[in-house]
């Protein structure tokens, strides 16, 4: 998964860094406004974490230009012990969950997990569609319950496509998921679907590309 991390005080976002790192997420920490907004214009993310007071204004109104542009990406705020008014109002504003700050590692981890798995509407840690399951924590794909042993971009793009299964992944939602801000070559995205079509040949699944869009996981009749 990937995650976004706003917080200003070094030590809290180098301890949320260290919680949520080893669950298998890629992480990227901002420590102002400026900085996520032209973090979020260029890329998206699975789940923000969000801190409320920043140096440059407050949370709360990046959460209220998230949610007015009808982006429902879960976000999570994290508020001081004593500050039940913006707790309130930012779960008014469409923030998904709070946690207070001081918090431990394994309650933050828990309900990120939460988050993910209710805005993914999963069950479980995994995601799966048919025969093929990822599990985000380790970074494993199984087909059938066998290993799948691939390099990191292709699980990247398994990922990508379980988390839209069924529905179109954007395209550029996939590009960033593989490769980053980094630069890709034009037809660098398709290499890797081609690759992994080959992966899923005679499993009942298919990946049809939906031009100009993206690609969708889906039954394979044949
Ligand atoms: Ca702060």
């Amino acid at each position: 998964m990937r995650l976004l991390i706003v917080e200003d005080d070094p030590l809290i976002a180098d301890s949320l860094h260290q919680g949520l790192a080893p669950l298998g997420n890629t992480v990227e920490v901002f420590t102002s406004l400026k900085e996520t907004r032209a973090a979020l214009a260029h890329s998206q993310f699975d789940l923000v974490v969000l801190d409320l007071g920043l140096p440059d204004g407050s949370g709360l109104s990046l959460l209220a230009e998230i949610r007015e542009r009808r982006d429902t990406t879960p976000i999570m705020i994290l508020t001081a012990r004593d500050g039940v008014a913006e707790r309130v109002k930012g779960l008014d504003l469409g923030a998904d969950d709070y946690l207070t700050k001081p918090f431990s590692l394994p309650e933050l981890q828990a309900r990120v997990r939460a988050l993910l798995r209710r805005s993914q509407q999963r069950i479980d840690n995994h995601l799966r569609f048919g025969p093929l399951c990822f599990d985000p924590a380790s970074g494993n794909a199984t087909l059938f319950g066998e290993h799948l042993d691939l390099p990191p971009r292709e699980l990247g793009l398994i990922e990508g496509l379980l988390l839209y299964a069924g529905r179109i992944a954007p395209r550029e939602h996939l590009i960033n998921r593989l490769f980053g801000f980094g630069e890709a070559g034009p037809n660098a995205l398709e290499v890797y679907v081609s690759r992994l079509r080959k992966r899923l040949q005679g499993s009942g699944l298919r990946i049809r590309t939906l031009r100009g869009l993206g690609y969708r996981l889906e039954d394979d009749p044949e």
